[in-house]
């Protein structure tokens, strides 16, 4: 299966509501897809523009991929996938959501080359996997009738994003588990929006007062490791470092640290799956788990996320909402939802028959 030629399209697909978070706040998933062909068939990968968290935009994405990625793996046989993973991965230096594109469609080829869903090719089972439901950044009011209709459409884990004003922050997770009760389980993300000691006092407070938090999610900014540190050494409540961990090079730094109890894997971050499973293996060394998630991204990269959560059990976590938080679904295939459950199919490779409404380059 020799890789003959690729094409990208953009995709944009509106959302039910807006979606806002410490960072930024959008109506629409808006990405680029990609389509490597090969002498037997095609293979699909997807980068979103993700300039407030990655830096990357649309210029940047489809021409790392055009004029350095892509031309590095032409030619090569899908048959060869880590040599082709390292010649995509070694092309240019950054650009992960660019390398996740093309590593997710080796991958899809991968599997449609043997035959096998990709999630069994890793040596995975068939898994139940429920995802959690975003509940976006708004007054606590607003958040907490949210949240009520959230559980009312059957999900059990709820993700209240936060990072605003800390004390409002406070304010906005006893309304929702005011108006929730114990019934949902309750996880916090930040989006880096505290500075480490606005965290500790804010999740401190979550604790007195019997929030029943499971865990708060990249509470200080990025690049502050100490900070993060600082965080998890100060709270009873488990943090997980999202923003802070992208590759596994990021997560050996964090886990020799212990600056964070778990890690958020996203195939954006990481630069596809190959980087992910990398991450997986590590934590898995250090006996920490991880959650893997996604960005706002439809449901092709998704469902490559959905086959790494199948096929490692140290993912014991899941938050690959996106889809549902869309108003249509353009992808043929791949991952489908039942509510918060999330089932593959037993296609090969990613199992994506194909994608509508896609803009052409
Ligand atoms: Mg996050």
């Amino acid at each position: 299966m020799k890789i003959t030629g690729m094409r990208l399209g953009r995709l944009s697909i509106p959302l039910k509501k807006t979606f806002k978070t410490a960072l930024r706040s959008t109506a629409s998933v808006s990405t680029n897809i990609l389509e490597i062909q090969t002498d037997c068939g095609a293979g699909y990968g997807e980068a979103p523009p993700l300039a407030a968290i990655t830096g990357d935009t649309d210029g940047s994405v489809r021409d790392a991929i055009a004029s350095r990625i892509f031309p590095a793996v032409a030619g090569m046989d899908v048959s060869d996938l880590n040599d082709a993973i390292s010649a995509a991965e070694a092309s240019c230096v950054g650009n992960h959501p660019a390398k996740a594109a093309v590593d997710i469609a080796l991958h899809d080829l991968w599997g449609k080359l043997n035959g096998r869903p990709l999630y069994r090719l890793l040596g995975g089972a068939a898994r139940e996997i429920a995802t959690d439901y975003t509940i976006s950044l708004n007054q606590p009011d607003e958040m907490a009738s949210d949240a009520l209709e959230a559980l009312g459409d059957g999900y059990q884990a709820l993700k209240i994003k936060v990072g605003g004003d800390f004390r409002l922050d406070v304010e906005r997770l006893k309304a929702v588990r005011g108006a929730v009760g114990t019934a949902a389980l309750l996880r916090v993300d930040a989006n880096q929006g505290w500075r480490p000691k606005e965290a500790i006092r804010s999740i401190k407070a979550m604790e007195d007062l019997g929030l029943d938090v499971e865990l708060v999610e990249q509470p200080v900014p990025h690049y502050d490791i100490e900070g993060l540190k600082r965080v998890t050494d100060s709270v009873d409540t488990d943090i997980l470092a999202d923003e802070s961990v992208y590759s596994a090079r990021d997560a050996l730094r964090l886990i020799s640290l212990r600056a964070a109890d778990m890690i958020n894997i996203k195939l954006m971050k990481s630069g596809g799956i190959s980087g992910a499973l990398r991450i997986c293996a590590m934590a898995e060394s250090a006996g920490m788990e991880c959650m893997i998630g996604a960005m706002m991204e439809s449901k092709v990269s998704v469902t490559a996320a959905a086959h790494v959560a199948s096929a490692r059990r140290v993912i014991t976590r899941y938050d690959l909402d996106p889809p549902i938080l869309c108003a249509k679904d353009p992808v043929r295939g791949g991952a489908s939802y039942a509510g918060a459950s999330i089932s593959l199919p037993d296609a090969p490779g990613l199992g994506i028959d194909g994608i509508e409404d896609v803009e052409w380059l």
